[in-house]
């Protein structure tokens, strides 16, 4: 039961690059960023998209695939952060994203649907009002739903891997070529390399080690997927809870998504178990039929980075989606589209990467760093932190920046770029 519900979805095999080449945009990743980025940009330049592994082979292909604006980050405590302007900036550049995908759903099949998004808060009723006076104080207007839901309408899930799938034929993609480093707009494989006027670096977690700080400024979050069969259902729909350790849901077909028990990677507490329990529970007659694990970048003030990497290059990263990297990427994707043909985009100035931190966890990501480095054990060949090992799960993980192996020592999550 290693796949997720996506990855039966046969794709296409590319070959890895085998000279030196030329283009005009250099996309760096595979995943729903790369690749939306790669769509949005050739029908302007020649692109040619680069993936280490297999298209969506990593994040993308065990995401859950909902595309909302209602996510867990609190719209109170964003405006509490960064003022009511960029709160609703990044709650309209989200509804904007839905937008973008919806326009794809007119071409493309991927079983994209318009659902309603639900935030429920079950024990804590100030906490709803609080978050949907927020909300309202932004422009927008929720309604609330059986006393103790938050309910965006007209937001929307997808196939992931169906969109991707349809997308590819508009670019030039090598796999299994994986880039190791980037100097003056020249992205260098192991044995090849290729010069780009514009180079994307959508590789989930940025491989360039410390240039641009990201080790300091990026952690990584996972959680457990399960999928049941056969469910009743009125209509589809998705929804998450607001207290830490509440499970999130959303159909699919005639299949719910349950998923949940999220945590810093790097150690581990229960795994699985909140979710079967909640299955056990309450569906004890459903088959389980899917069961896996993903993880994602986690920024230190809950807005993504996405713009320059290197300043007065040509080098631009996009990462730190804290689990909402669909709406996430597609902000990204029309970003970069917008930068390189010279337009303003409005919500360029709120993920800018190099905007200040926050200074407390900050100091706590340098802890950690610091206390890994010093551990005696297996060390993460990132930048040498001390690995934990994941008994229940048989793999190693980096506390400090989230690279995770498996027990043959394959990297199963970057920013680690070499096996062990
Ligand atoms: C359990 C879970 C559920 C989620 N559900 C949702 C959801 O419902 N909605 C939502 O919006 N978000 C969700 N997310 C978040 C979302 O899945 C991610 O934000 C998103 O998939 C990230 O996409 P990406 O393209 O940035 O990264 P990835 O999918 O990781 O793609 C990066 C690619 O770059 C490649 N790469 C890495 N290094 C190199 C290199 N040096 N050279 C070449 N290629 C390289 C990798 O092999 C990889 O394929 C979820 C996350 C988790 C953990």
């Amino acid at each position: 039961m290693s796949k997720t519900i996506w990855q039966k979805e046969r794709m296409s095999t590319y070959e890895s690059l085998r000279n030196d080449i030329s283009t005009e945009v250099l996309v760096i990743g595979g995943g729903i960023c790369g690749v939306l980025t790669a769509y949005y940009l050739s029908k302007y330049f020649k692109v040619v998209l680069v993936e280490a592994d297999q298209i969506a082979s990593s994040r993308t292909g065990k995401t859950t695939a909902v595309i909302t604006a209602l996510q867990d980050v609190y719209y109170k405590d964003l405006i509490k952060r960064f003022g009511k302007t960029t709160a609703r900036l990044y709650l309209e550049a989200n509804l904007n994203a839905i937008e973008e995908y919806d326009k794809l759903s007119s071409i493309y099949e991927f079983d994209f649907e318009r659902v309603n998004s639900y935030k429920y808060f079950k024990n804590n009723q100030s906490k709803l009002e609080d978050e949907y006076l927020s909300i309202k104080s932004l422009g927008y207007t929720p309604s609330i739903e059986d006393d103790y839901a938050i309910c965006f309408s007209n937001q929307a899930q997808m196939n992931p891997l169906k969109l991707i799938s349809n997308l590819l034929d508009n670019f030039t993609i090598y796999e299994n070529t994986k880039i190791v480093k980037i100097k003056n707009q020249i992205a260098y494989t192991d044995k090849n390399h290729i010069k780009a006027k514009h180079i994307i670096v959508a590789t989930g977690y940025p491989f360039l080690r410390l240039k641009g700080l990201y080790p300091l400024k990026l952690t990584q979050k996972k959680s457990y997927v399960a999928v049941i069969e056969d469910i009743n259902k009125d209509k589809d729909f998705n929804a998450i809870g607001c207290e830490e350790g509440d499970l999130y849901f959303r159909t699919y077909k005639n299949q719910l998504i349950i998923g949940g028990n999220d945590q810093k990677t790097g150690k581990t507490i229960e795994g699985f178990w909140p979710v079967l329990q909640y299955i056990e529970k309450n569906q004890s007659d459903k088959r389980i039929s899917y069961q896996w694990i993903n993880q994602d970048c986690i920024t230190l003030d809950g807005l993504p980075y996405i713009g320059k990497y290197f300043k007065n290059q040509e080098v631009y990263v996009a990462t730190g989606f804290n689990l909402w990297g669909m709406t996430g990427s597609m902000i990204a994707a029309q970003i970069f589209k917008d930068t390189l043909l010279g337009k303003t985009n409005p919500y360029l100035k709120i993920f800018e990467p190099s905007r200040k931190s926050p200074i407390i966890p900050l100091l706590i990501n340098v802890k950690t760093a610091l206390v890994n480095l010093v551990k005696l054990k297996k060390r993460c060949l990132h930048l040498g932190c001390g690995l934990y090992y994941n008994k229940e799960e048989g793999t190693y993980e980096c506390p400090c920046h989230g690279s995770k192996y498996d027990k043959e020592g394959n990297v199963l999550f970057n920013p680690s770029n070499k096996n062990k």
